[in-house]
């Protein structure tokens, strides 16, 4: 069935590159609503974005969703995975600013959040995005694809950065029930030392602390505390583009591989998959499948006790 989140849970913090303090409420919704966001600080015109592929801004470093007067919501990709990765199909997710706060740079405050309210099934069957046929999209800066699998969605990612603290991560799951929780959702946001300077030139990541972001410098971790998995680059990377895929507007059955992949990849391979004919089908899915769907069945046990 179809699923909303019990009752309303908010969340307060600054966004990673603005820097603006905001408060998040993620409030239930009825069946086949879909993942909307409303600008709450938005007082005349459309303060309402769906949180849908085709409504994405180019941002390579976050993903940034748009309306047609403009009104736009930041870095939605971490609360979009813990929505996906809880089994959440339906949700109205108020805002009082620009951008979703970075909490600690996971999904894990949003899962705990989302699991302490509970899930409430809606009666309507779930439907599900199922791959037909391969897509894949290319750029200079690496590759992503999807496949068809053998039910359920499972995703294979691969990173490689110069910086030895984080090098060479390879990854796969099958993200099953609560995978999502167990495996990946107190992953950090990462970046470079070296990038950090270039990225608050550019106005970008003011809001970005050694307690919201895994910070490396060569072999180096400088973030106090150090990592919360050896491999937690990657793991973030695959939240990451369980978020960034939700934007499909449905659970995808197939198969996802990343190859140094990121927001803007994972948002261009939506948009081969809708503009390939054949390429997938909406279906509904038998009672087995469903239940091997990310976040059915998961339980709040399941978070990881290091987040
Ligand atoms: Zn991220």
């Amino acid at each position: 069935m179809q699923t909303t989140i019990r009752s309303a849970i908010s969340f307060t913090g600054v966004g990673l590159h603005s820097g603006k303090p905001a408060r998040l409420t993620i409030c239930p919704a009825s069946a086949e609503y879909g993942v909307w966001f409303k600008r709450t600080d938005i007082a005349v015109g459309d303060a309402m974005v769906p949180a849908r592929w085709d409504a994405t801004e180019h941002t390579p470093l976050c993903t940034r969703i748009c309306n047609r007067l403009g009104v736009s919501v930041s870095t939605i990709e971490h609360v979009m995975a813990a929505l996906a990765g809880c089994g959440i199909h339906n949700a109205l997710i108020e805002i009082d600013g620009p951008e979703v706060p970075i909490l600690d740079g996971s999904a894990a405050p949003f899962v705990r959040g989302i699991l302490a309210r509970g899930v409430r099934e809606l009666n309507a069957d779930v439907r599900v995005i199922e791959i037909l046929k391969k897509v894949e999209v290319k750029t200079d800066q690496g590759w992503a694809r999807l496949e068809p699998g053998s039910g359920g969605l499972t995703m294979d990612f691969h990173i490689n950065f110069a910086d030895r603290a984080i090098g060479t991560q390879n990854k796969s799951l099958d993200m099953r029930n609560g995978t999502f929780v167990r495996e990946l959702c107190d992953s950090r946001t990462f970046c470079r030392q070296a990038d950090v300077d270039a990225m608050r030139e550019k106005g970008l990541a003011l809001g970005g602390t050694m307690d919201n972001a895994v910070v490396v410098d060569g072999d180096r971790v400088l973030s106090p505390g150090g990592l919360r998995h050896k491999d937690e680059a990657v793991r973030h990377k695959m939240l990451d583009a369980l978020g960034d895929l939700a934007l499909a507007g449905a659970p995808i059955l197939g198969h996802y591989t990343g190859h140094k992949a990121g927001h803007t990849l994972t948002n261009l391979l939506l948009r081969e998959l809708f503009n390939t004919p054949g390429a997938y089908r909406m279906t509904l899915v038998s009672q087995e499948t469903a239940a091997r769907l990310p976040g059915a069945g998961v339980e709040r046990a399941e978070i990881p006790a290091v987040a």
